[in-house]
């Protein structure tokens, strides 16, 4: 019953951040990239989706209301600096544009926002994702709360003064084996 109340509360901080996107500064422009992936990977999504940036609740999410085609991508703060590569946006973006063609639905009599065909596809598309795990992890785990049963990854909202960025690149991660692979069953 806490958790139900805090994840409401979760949800209502997110819907308030979305009034405010912030400035964008990465090196990547997230927009395109997005635009990008749906081109090539999800030919059926017809308008490409707004990318903003928020001092939300989530690491990442997606919202859409059918029928309307446009939907838009939130991305947490914390992701918004030119030190986040582009491979680590570009798999969050295509994580969040899968919701758009894999619905949810029951499975172990439980709905699930990412059931098995989720993760299939999202692991056909990006092979690397345990690499880009690895560097979150690296990056932001006194930042990050895996919340299991609401199937998302939170950001504490005293994660500035949490953050410290190791600099430790994607390229040196791939280079060594990941030595933890992301856990099954949670969303972004
Ligand atoms: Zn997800």
């Amino acid at each position: 019953m806490l958790l139900d109340l805090k994840h409401s509360r979760a949800l209502h901080r997110q819907h308030q951040a979305r009034k405010t996107p912030l400035l964008i500064f990465t090196a990547s422009d997230v927009v395109g990239m997005a635009d990008a992936l749906r081109r090539e990977f999800f030919p059926t999504v017809s308008i490409s989706p707004e990318v903003i940036f928020t001092n939300g609740s989530f690491l990442g999410c997606i919202s859409r209301t059918p029928p309307a085609p446009e939907s838009l991508i939130c991305l947490h703060d914390i992701l918004n600096s030119p030190d986040v590569p582009e491979q680590v946006l570009r798999h969050i973006l295509t994580h969040e544009l899968i919701h758009l063609i894999v619905a949810p639905r029951e499975v172990d009599g439980k709905v699930t926002t990412h059931p098995p065909e989720f993760w299939q596809l999202e692991n056909d598309l990006c092979p690397e994702r345990s690499w880009i795990w690895e560097w979150l992890w690296d990056n932001f785990h006194s930042c990050l709360l895996i919340d299991k049963k609401n199937e998302c990854i939170k950001v504490k909202r005293d994660w500035r003064k949490r953050t410290h960025l190791q600099c430790r690149s994607l390229d040196e991660i791939i280079s060594a084996a990941p030595r933890h692979q992301h856990p099954e069953g949670i969303g972004i």
